[in-house]
């Protein structure tokens, strides 16, 4: 195993979003010479019933399972879920990840307490100003990366993507002293940072966090690092991986983290 032929976030079907099947998602890792993939399905924990994720994850998490004995000896098949939101469904949260067993647990947050996924906000208008967005994004953040149960924490800065601005023209020292109390709470608890690798592939030109938050990771004791490629289909399984790697090396790392049994189990960057 070496650590650009491991994708720790990948959709199948089991997600809204998803196109393809879990064992299609395998054969392609297989195909472009990964060694193992995290499914990490959606779990919205604020629609949770309402949407129906409380059966997906169940049959997501069956599927994963079949796919680990099927691929073993070839690809290393890790039981995943991200759970967006849980703090705004607390009980939901808990239900689902007590509901079968995971390997790995990415948390994110892809809306605010009652607002829409930032993806639908109008960014024109004067009350969705992306400072403030960015503000309440970040705040809330800190309450799921001091107080809830994960393993890594998935696309950090995710809303600045739909901003429709040059990454270079947001002062990022503006949140320093938010960040750095999300980034410390996650070092403190033994959590990693997820460097999410669809930025690329999807013209932004940069990781999701850039490197600013990777290093100031580490600087702050951060330990533990997974990359993702986020994919929704099977061809982009195992996209820009070695971007990922590259600045995790480039930030202090010299290892990056798969979880098995939601252990962290650490791979060296060669
Ligand atoms: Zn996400
Ligand atoms: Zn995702």
């Amino acid at each position: 195993m070496t650590a650009d032929k491991i994708d720790m976030h990948v959709h199948s079907d089991n997600s809204p979003d998803g196109e393809h099947s879990g064992v299609l998602l395998c054969e392609h890792a297989i195909m472009s010479g990964l060694r193992a993939i995290a499914i990490t399905d959606h779990c919205e924990c604020n629609e949770y019933i309402e949407k129906g994720y409380n059966k997906s994850i169940r049959q997501s998490n069956f599927e994963a399972s079949k796919a680990q004995a099927v691929f073993e000896g070839r690809l290393l098949v890790l039981r995943g879920i991200e759970l967006g939101q849980p703090d705004q469904d607390p009980e939901a949260a808990r239900a689902v990840l007590s509901s079968c067993e995971f390997d790995f647990v990415l948390a994110s947050l892809h809306n605010l307490v009652g607002m829409e996924d930032f993806y639908y906000l109008d960014y024109s208008d004067p009350k969705n100003d992306y400072r403030d967005v960015l503000d309440r994004y970040f705040d809330e953040l800190l309450v799921i990366a001091g107080e809830y149960d994960f393993d890594s924490l998935a696309h950090l800065t995710y809303p600045i993507r739909y901003f429709g601005i040059d990454i270079n023209d947001i002062d990022f020292k503006r949140y320093d002293a938010v960040t750095d109390k999300i980034l410390s709470a996650l070092a403190e608890r033994g959590k990693a940072l997820e460097i999410n690798t669809s930025g690329i592939r999807k013209g932004l030109g940069y990781l999701v966090p850039h490197d600013y938050y990777v290093r100031r990771f580490k600087e702050l004791g951060g330990k533990y690092i997974t990359i993702g490629s986020d994919a929704h289909t099977c061809h982009d399984v195992g996209s820009d991986i070695s971007a990922g790697i590259k600045t995790a090396a480039d930030c202090g790392f010299a290892e990056i983290a798969l979880y098995q049994n939601r252990e962290p189990v650490l791979i060296p960057i060669e």
